[in-house]
């Protein structure tokens, strides 16, 4: 079907009066570490133009400080407004019709030094600092430090600036009076409280002139005990439509709340309905965000008029010519962004420079390229795991012979195992991916195969890609072999009953996947917007402060009564996901999961599961022993290969078992496949 059938809205130009954005999609501003490191600029350049040409109507850049204390990366000198021409160059040379805006991000109180300045002088519950509280005259060097920076912009070849007022930021900060508690014109009152940022778009309009964008981005439910208002939403967006906004972005939730707003578990498009409700108040365009993934979440949010634009941040980094693939009918071949987290927030926030676990090209693209190869070989690559997949899928793009094997009647190996926990449906898209990928490029699929070294060596293949995964552990211990002891894969398959009382022996990432599986109850949460804001503690209908002041969250549970258990003495879960664990374990806590480390297990028998705790013997009574203890490499194939003189590499799990993830295991294979 033609796409501006399918999607009338999505491709429909937005005018804006003195220029126009040739569809409803922008990229989303995500901080990667480019914005940081030496040469970054132009690897930036890269990253941005290669989105250009994959078809987005606007870009917005990483957060860029207006001066020191506003955090990391700064534009505050017409030098550093040089060195942005190269980004801003390159992606109009890749397409003159795509706008490129700057986000200006004063951190506030979350800025990572010791010069951190905020209303008043409150540390935030994530900061490092207590800020310097800013005086008068501090208020007019940051205001005026808005506008230079937004001029700069200007002379720098941005199309226009986003500034953010929302996640816990400088000027939010000001909005809410657990951050602002001043007395003065710029606290008390809502009406003071919206004071400075409310000057600060007035004087970056005012610095700018009339024809250059202006998005001002809004925390249109900030997620805080006793946040802002509906009405002080309202009020705030008028205010800064009525000094030169031209675009207002919706935003929800400041990083310190305690709702989750843009992971896996978050149904997609489950904030559009409070951009919907904001955009009957104003004049200028919306934009919408969080997790809308895919070329027709986006066209319903439009066609239902919850807002005027979209904005795509993550997905953008998983597959940089989404719109381009929507525009041309082939869908199909989207790389979807899963929301994992894993390589793009969970590396920011730990200061590692963004990726993809899906794509690991992005931020990456002056380095891992998949160009032709000019020696093409006839390769097998056994196992069809994320590992396999990304080798064969990329080696066969560079024109090589694949053959790919795997025992499974399937593709996917053990994501076929993890899009079945409730909340990870979206790891059907990547095996969709995968699959479409296979076809498209003629690679020679054999499912159902298994494969040993006589029969590759019978196929006289150049060289074999071993990926066959792992093997799960089984700890050497007493009764392990006890009827009451079942594995993970058949409790995620179905194939094991599971009783009232579980003992989950392992508290890793399949642990805590296999808790949230056994405990889970009804509609998964991220398949339906209703059970998720009941889980959080979200009321969308009538917005209390925040959305979430005095909202109780109500988590439907299988009734079993469940410990997570580890050796280790440090907490449970703490080696989860940076930006997603502290889910995991608020909503199996709320669940009544119990949750044990420093465990010595001793034996199991008809009585239940003997151990020591905290040195003291215990006995608990189960009914069912799940064990999620850890993975071994499945290199019997391998050693077979060495074995009879066969040339054979390793990779994802099958290289290493520990510390392996997906991210992992493709990054590898990714890496490995453009080499040979
Ligand atoms: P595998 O996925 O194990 O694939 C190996 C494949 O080889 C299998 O399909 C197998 O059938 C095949 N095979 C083996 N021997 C042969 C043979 N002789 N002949 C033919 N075929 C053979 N990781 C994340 O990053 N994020 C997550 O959120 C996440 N969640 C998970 C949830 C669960 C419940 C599980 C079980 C895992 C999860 N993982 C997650 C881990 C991730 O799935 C693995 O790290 C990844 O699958 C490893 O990829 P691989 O290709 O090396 O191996
Ligand atoms: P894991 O994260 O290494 O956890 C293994 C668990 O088993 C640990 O809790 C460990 O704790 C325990 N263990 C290890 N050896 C043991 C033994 N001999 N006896 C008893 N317990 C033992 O591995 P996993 O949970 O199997 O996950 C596999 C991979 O998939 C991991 O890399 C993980 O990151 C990835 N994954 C990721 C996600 C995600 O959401 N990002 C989800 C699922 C899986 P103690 O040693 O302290 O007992
Ligand atoms: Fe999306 Fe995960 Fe890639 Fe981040 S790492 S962009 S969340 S798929």
């Amino acid at each position: 079907m033609n796409a501006l059938v399918k999607y009338p809205n999505l491709f429909a130009p937005l005018d804006l009066g003195f220029t126009q954005i040739k569809n409803r999609v922008l990229m989303g501003s995500m901080h990667t570490g480019l914005e940081d490191i030496p040469g970054g600029m132009a690897r930036q350049a890269a990253y941005f133009a290669e989105r250009a040409r994959g078809g987005v109507g606007m870009i917005i850049t990483g957060g860029i400080g207006p001066n020191r204390e506003a955090g990391s990366g700064k534009l505050s000198t017409p030098e550093e407004a040089q060195e942005h021409r190269q980004v801003t160059d390159a992606v109009h040379a890749a397409d003159p019709d795509v706008k490129i805006c700057l986000q200006i991000l004063h951190a506030g109180s979350l800025a990572r030094s010791g010069e951190s300045v905020a209303p008043s002088a409150i540390r935030a519950r994530i900061a490092a600092h207590v800020p310097n509280e800013l005086d008068e005259e501090g208020i007019e060097k940051q205001l005026s430090d808005f506008a230079n920076c937004a001029a700069l912009a200007k002379e720098a070849g941005y199309d226009g600036v986003e500034i953010i007022g929302s996640a816990g930021y400088l000027l939010s900060t000001f909005l809410v009076e657990r951050t602002n508690q001043r007395t003065d014109q710029w606290g008390g009152t809502f009406e003071n409280r919206m004071r400075f940022p409310v000057e600060v778009v007035r004087r970056v309009r005012e610095a700018v002139g009339k024809d250059f964008i202006v998005i001002f981005r809004i925390a249109a439910m900030d997620m805080l005990e006793g946040g802002m208002a509906w009405d002080e939403v309202v009020t705030l967006a008028k205010a800064i439509e009525a000094v030169g906004a031209t675009i207002i972005s919706t935003h929800f939730c400041w990083h310190e709340a305690q709702v989750p707003t843009i992971a896996t578990m978050v149904p997609r498009a489950a904030f559009a309905q409070v951009t919907g409700r904001l955009r009957k108040e104003l004049k200028v365009p919306l934009i919408t965000s969080n997790r809308i993934n895919m070329p027709d979440v986006a066209e319903a949010v439009l066609a239902r008029g919850d807002a005027d634009l979209i904005s795509m941040a993550r997905p953008m980094l998983a597959d940089p010519e989404l719109v381009l693939k929507a525009l041309e009918g082939r869908e199909d071949e989207i790389n979807t962004c899963i929301a994992c987290n894993q390589a793009c927030l969970d590396h920011t926030f730990t200061g590692r420079l963004t990726s993809c676990l899906v794509n690991p090209r992005a931020c990456h693209e002056t380095e891992l390229n998949y160009l032709p190869t000019d020696k093409p070989k006839r390769l097998a690559v056994v196992g069809a795991g994320p590992a396999g997949l990304a080798y064969a899928t990329i080696a066969a793009e560079r024109g090589h012979s694949v053959t790919l094997y795997d025992s499974a009647a399937e593709i996917g190996g053990q994501f076929n195992l993890a899009r079945r926990i409730p909340g990870k449906e979206e790891f059907n898209e990547t095996l969709r991916y995968y699959g479409r990928r296979i076809e498209l490029l003629g690679i020679d699929l054999r499912l159902n195969t298994r494969v040993d070294a006589a029969q590759l060596k019978a196929e006289g293949f150049d060289e074999v890609i071993v990926a066959t995964g792992i093997e799960p552990r089984k700890p050497q211990l007493e009764g392990i072999d006890h009827p009451k002891v079942v594995s993970y894969i058949d409790v995620i398959m179905g194939r094991a009953e599971v009783g009232q009382k579980v003992a989950i022996m392992g508290a890793g990432g399949i642990g805590f996947d296999v808790a949230e599986l056994i405990t889970h109850a009804g509609v998964s949460a991220s398949m339906d917007i209703d059970v998720f804001a009941k889980e959080w503690g979200i009321d969308f209908v009538n917005h209390p402060r925040g959305g979430v002041t005095g909202v109780k969250p109500v988590v439907a549970t299988s009734g079993r009564e469940v410990t997570l258990m580890q050796r280790k003495s440090e907490s449970v879960g703490k080696s989860l996901g940076k930006t997603t664990g502290w889910t995991h374990r608020l909503t199996l806590q709320r669940r009544g999961v119990k949750m044990l480390n420093g465990v010595d297990y001793l034996r199991i028998d008809d009585d239940g599961l003997h151990m020591l705790v905290g040195g003291q013997p215990t006995v608990m009574d189960v009914d069912t022993v799940i064990v999620c203890a850890g993975q071994l490499p499945l290199r019997t194939l391998f050693d077979q290969l060495e074995a009879s003189g066969q040339k054979a590499a390793l990779i994802g799990g099958a290289f290493e078992a520990s510390e392996l993830d997906a991210k992992a295991a493709i990054q590898q294979a990714s890496v490995m496949a453009a080499a040979i």
